[in-house]
């Protein structure tokens, strides 16, 4: 079955391609232009803010979760999607043409087992703002994927909406489906400021103006699918991004403000928790063979996980017994702001320094620190969440976000230039 349209983020005409695959191939998708296979695993996976993305030799294929979505609700366990270009087309932003198109050709019940997971152990996990908990479902008896899902946006015409779906390809296509992308007007100057959203129109996007979704010229005004489209739409990109699993999962995720970071981030714990890879995370004595740092001015206690070349998540705990309290301040204690931006500045250092031969001979300097914001104070108690992203740069220089939160709540955030050189 194929597709043809343009990229939402792109802009870019592209022609998909989804093509049946032998039994445990999994999904995958294909760049025919670059002639580059990428599985649809977290491995692979990154997102841009907007969307997930596959990568793989520097190779990208955009706006992968829709077709995901439209696969993993229908119960497609293989598949291939070729795609033309550098983004799967927009179609109407929503999977109702894949799935419809699915519905049309069929799907092939394929003998041998189904690759299915009971999550064993209840996985959290928290990203920027959102939230989520993966929950076994053996006490219940319930069998396959149920997904609760919450949002709350200040916009009027959005507000606090909750959706609630059992993931079988019945109530995917009707209930979730059809559920549009969704923007706010005054996400415009940021989307185009990231160079994003080149290909966004009211025929694949639902625009929320002060006054409610702007009109489309095909609808009326307000014309929503749902009055919940958006947590609906949100499920769906939950969906999608969930393929990435590999597996068709038991359990019963909630999520809190779901977004693509966390949910690549989610599949790629519940991916761990299934085939039980390593987390690629470090203790206290790790951390002090790759960073020079040492009591007062050592501001991580461990890693909880890298990605080499991309991203990593730290943790520092504050206690009382931190030197700076008894001067920051006696009677009020505060970590200092530049402290938190510190340790930010640290795990950026751990991040550039994975893969570096001979660590203890190289040391990273800051170049430049910009968007500094400190949004809450940081007091005895608090375990602050460091985390990093690299998001411009390769080798010895890198450019990163860098975000420290405290119970999910962002305190502090910069950007961050770093550059490793030989002591
Ligand atoms: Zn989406």
């Amino acid at each position: 079955m194929t597709h043809s349209g343009r990229g939402l983020h792109t802009g870019e005409p592209a022609l998909a391609t989804v093509r049946p695959a032998a039994p445990g191939a999994g999904i995958r998708f294909r760049r025919t232009d670059a002639e580059v296979d990428i599985p649809a695993l977290p491995r692979y996976a990154g997102e841009s803010g907007w969307g997930t993305v596959l990568s793989r030799d520097g190779v990208k294929i955009r706006t992968v979760e829709h077709v995901l979505a439209a696969l993993h609700g229908a119960g497609i366990d293989n598949a291939l999607v070729e795609v033309t270009g550098p983004e799967v087309p927009a179609l109407d932003g929503s999977a109702f043409q894949w799935i419809s198109q699915i519905n049309r050709v069929g799907v092939r019940e394929e003998p041998g087992a189904v690759p299915s997971v009971a999550l064993g152990r209840t996985v959290q996990v928290a990203s920027g703002d959102s939230r989520y908990w993966a929950l076994p479902v053996s006490l219940s008896g319930q069998k396959g994927l149920r997904l609760t899902a919450s949002i709350d946006f200040s916009h009027p015409h959005i507000g606090k909406q909750f959706a609630c779906t059992e993931v079988t390809p019945g109530e995917f296509a009707r209930e979730i489906a059809p559920a549009r992308t969704f923007g706010l007007l005054e996400w415009r100057e940021e989307l185009a400021a990231s160079g994003l959203g080149l290909g966004v129109d009211l025929g694949n996007t639902v625009v929320f103006g002060p006054d409610g979704p702007l009109t489309d010229e095909r609808g009326a005004a307000g014309g929503l699918r749902f009055s919940n489209e958006p947590v609906r739409h949100k499920l769906l990109d939950l969906v999608g991004d969930l393929a990435l699993v590999g597996a068709r999962l038991q359990a019963h995720i909630v999520a809190d403000k779901p977004g693509h970071r966390g949910n690549v981030e989610l599949a790629r714990r519940l991916r761990r928790a299934m085939t039980g890879e390593p987390e690629m995370a470090m203790d206290i004595g790790q951390v002090m063979r790759a960073l020079p740092h040492r009591y007062p001015m050592l501001l991580v206690d461990r890693v909880l996980g890298m990605e080499a070349g991309k991203r990593i998540a730290a943790l520092k705990n504050v206690t009382i017994n931190e030197p700076f309290f008894g001067g920051h301040f006696p009677d009020h204690p505060i970590m200092p702001g530049v402290l938190i931006i510190e340790a930010l500045a640290q795990c950026c250092g751990l991040l550039l320094m994975e893969g570096i031969d001979k660590p203890e001979d190289h040391v990273v300097y800051f170049v430049s620190v910009d968007g500094v914001k400190f949004r809450r104070p940081v007091v005895p108690g608090d375990q602050l969440y460091l985390e990093a992203e690299l998001i411009q740069g390769r080798g010895t220089r890198g450019k990163l976000r860098a975000v420290a939160t405290v119970e999910g709540r962002v305190v502090a955030e910069a950007t961050i230039v770093g550059q490793i050189r030989k002591k």
